[in-house]
């Protein structure tokens, strides 16, 4: 089986895991610290403050970023649930808007419709490692919304030279196992402004500060990130280039492979953009021999592991729907739900693994 995606942890990873079992210190120290300077280094952000995983991370950078209660929020119904959901933890309201069917993101145009006198923010997403739309960018700056960028999925992917997690006011990274930077569960709040750094330092901290003790100024969680696990991130983000690289590679061979096939569209990538590749997700279309659900079982028949990311936009969700959401809302992310299929791109992929994927794609989709 060739799976979708494949956690890589080596010798040094456990050596370094090892190292702070040993030391016995824990919870949040040295290793965090570590961390969090590799991801101002690798992002070009001046801040970075770690938490428990990526939806902890997108909701102190709301939070920092000022987003309370009878804000409105705008995002896509195209994503992981945890995008949505930290809206709402701030009392916010979730306003979707549709995609744009290329690029898989938040469509600027779509987005400005949505615009009210509530409107406090927009959160573009990365999807599958491709950097969101520069247009958003300005007409957010024009209507003087704030940016809180999803980069869960878009470590060491760039638009125009910048680095994702400094294409808006704040951004979230994760650290979950299958994500291309893992600690099994981890996040990461980067940002190039000093109150939104203290605030999200303070919010992951149960409201202290971290310069004084039992001191508290606001509500906080617990939010921290320990560095056992920050331990092995810090190794994997010594790899971060190779790991980009090595998936951009990949994913140029599979799209010379799977060229010109009736009905499949292919990812394409802008020429400003260095893309994460953090997932190669191709499009099977009506006109395609193959249904996309066909395609996904006589792949994983051949022993291939495809990935549908997200089979159901967001809004047609009982958890969504329920607020007034209801299909036809949003009818580009509802026709990409059902054509979506991520092949595998992951660094441990060989040669020979590329080859089949390609062979086994061809033979059910020609
Ligand atoms: C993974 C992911 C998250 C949430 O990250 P967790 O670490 O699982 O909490 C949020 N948004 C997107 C787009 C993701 O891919």
């Amino acid at each position: 089986m060739i799976p979708i995606s494949k956690p890589f942890i080596g010798e040094e990873e456990k050596a370094a895991v090892l190292a702070v079992l040993s030391c016995g210190m824990l919870a949040q120290g040295p290793k965090v610290k570590e961390l969090e300077e590799m991801f101002c280094f690798a992002s070009g952000a001046k801040y970075a403050i770690a938490t428990t995983n990526g939806t902890s991370a997108l909701h102190a950078a709301l939070y920092a970023a000022g987003i309370k209660a009878g804000d409105e929020v705008i995002t896509t119904p195209f994503t992981f649930v945890a995008s949505a959901n930290p809206i709402l933890m701030q009392g916010a309201k979730v306003i979707f808007a549709d995609i744009d069917e290329t690029s898989f993101n938040l469509s600027p145009s779509a987005a400005e419709e949505k615009f009210t006198e509530k409107t406090a923010a927009i959160i573009p997403i990365d999807l599958y490692g491709l950097p969101f739309d520069e247009k958003t960018n300005s007409t957010a700056k024009k209507a003087g919304i704030k940016i809180i960028e999803d980069a869960c999925q878009s470590i060491g992917a760039k638009r125009n030279g910048i680095s994702c997690g400094c294409l808006g006011d704040a951004a979230a990274f994760s650290l979950y196992a299958t994500k291309n930077i893992m600690c099994a569960e981890g996040g990461m709040v980067t940002t190039n402004s000093e109150e939104i750094a203290e605030s999200a330092r303070r919010f992951r901290h149960h409201g202290q500060s971290e310069k004084t003790s039992y001191e508290y100024f606001e509500l906080g969680y617990n939010y921290r990130m320990t560095d056992v696990l920050a331990a092995i991130a810090v190794e994997q983000m010594k790899r971060l280039e190779r790991i980009v690289n090595a998936r951009n590679e990949n994913a140029k061979r599979l799209t010379e492979g799977l060229q010109g096939i009736n009905g499949v569209v292919l990812p394409s990538v802008p020429e400003n953009v260095t893309h994460a590749f953090h997932q190669y997700t191709i499009r099977i279309t009506p006109d395609a021999k193959a249904s996309r659900d066909v395609f996904v079982q006589k792949m994983k028949e051949a022993g291939i592991g495809v990935g549908v990311y997200y089979p159901r936009p967001l809004h047609l969700h009982p958890h969504f729907s329920k607020m007034g959401y209801k299909k036809g809302d949003f009818p580009v992310s509802e026709r990409i739900a059902g054509e979506v299929a991520s092949l595998p791109v992951h660094p441990q992929l060989l040669q020979d693994d590329i080859t089949a994927i390609i062979g086994a794609a061809r033979k059910i989709l020609s």
